[in-house]
């Protein structure tokens, strides 16, 4: 039997939905700040697709946008001024960065208490030490998929390939804290047929088109394909071959799966952050 297809946009929409109904319960303007630097044409439309999610769910937004050429420290004023700014409750740094700048010195300069990516040390820190405040959208994403589907981890063996601090990481503590049995992969693992072959959740976050194959995959386990990759047609594809559907259990779709749900998990993590920054205004008192 083919394995049922995890619908990402549906679930990505009533994410969506719920985060415009607390933002409109929060009784308070909440505002996202993005950064972007260059011309990359991919991030232009990704930005754009953050800020038309964000105004859907009643989040203001601000977007400041620079040429290749500028020099790091005027990123690092601007993010400095956000940080400062009682209006601004997230801010999000577009990735990658130009060359000329070091990606870690700019993502580090931004506010923990800002950090909607979840990428500053801080809060990967908190998430190491199971004490998550604002963790990285797309394994978020990955993990209401998984609640939503009522997917068991207690027990189960996890393997994730790829180890990167945006998505194999943090999506392997995130595993952990649910008590599965967590193995992470990467170019140099050995044989990564065998530790995938037992998986019960199988992650696949690298970028490289049918690298999962269905003789790697435990039939019946779960398969959750991050990646996104431009096929020599140009189609949007995955790392898992559609061949994977025979096997598995329960997968998602390339396009329509992990990516739908990213944006969904930035709009809940700003939101995060304004609730979060608004108790502790509370907390100090008048
Ligand atoms: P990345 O930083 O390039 O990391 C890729 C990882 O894959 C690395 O850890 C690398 O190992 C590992 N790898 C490379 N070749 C391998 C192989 N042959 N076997 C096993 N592991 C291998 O990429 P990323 O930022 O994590 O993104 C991964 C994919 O997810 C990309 O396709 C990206 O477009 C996609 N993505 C999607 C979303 C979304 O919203 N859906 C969000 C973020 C990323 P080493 O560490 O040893 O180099």
């Amino acid at each position: 039997m083919p394995a049922t297809m995890i619908d990402g946009k549906a679930l990505a929409l009533e994410v969506r939905a719920e985060v415009a109904a607390d933002v409109a319960a929060f009784g308070a303007p909440v505002c996202l700040a993005t950064v972007l630097v260059g011309d990359d044409p991919a991030s232009h439309v990704y930005v754009g697709s953050k800020h038309k999610a964000s105004n859907e769910a009643g989040i203001d937004s601000r977007d400041h946008r620079y040429p290749a050429d500028t020099p790091e420290s005027e990123i690092l004023d601007l993010l400095a001024e956000l940080n400062a700014d009682e209006g601004v409750d997230g801010i999000l740094v577009q990735l990658p960065l130009p060359e000329h700048m070091d990606e870690p010195t700019v993502l580090r300069a931004v506010d923990p208490a800002k950090d909607v990516d979840g990428f500053h040390p801080l809060n990967a820190g908190l998430l190491y030490l199971g004490e998550p405040f604002l963790t990285p959208a797309t394994p978020s994403g990955v993990m209401v998929m998984l609640a939503e589907h009522r997917v068991e981890l207690k027990g189960k063996e996890a393997v994730v390939i790829g180890r990167s601090e945006i998505v194999g990481k943090p999506m392997a503590m995130m595993l952990l804290a649910e008590h599965a049995t967590v193995t992470i992969c990467h170019s140099r693992t050995a044989d990564l047929k065998e530790h995938a072959r037992r998986a019960d959740v199988l992650v696949a976050a690298v970028g490289r088109e049918g690298l999962v194959t269905a003789d790697m995959v435990k039939p019946g386990a779960v398969v959750i394909d991050v990646a996104m990759n431009r096929n020599a047609a140009g189609k949007l594809v995955g790392d898992v071959d559609p061949a994977v559907s025979e096997v598995a259990g329960l997968m998602t779709p390339v396009p329509g799966g992990v990516g739908p749900m990213t944006i969904a998990m930035l709009l809940r993590n700003t939101l995060t952050a304004a609730q979060h920054r608004r108790s502790r205004v509370a907390a100090s008192g008048p």
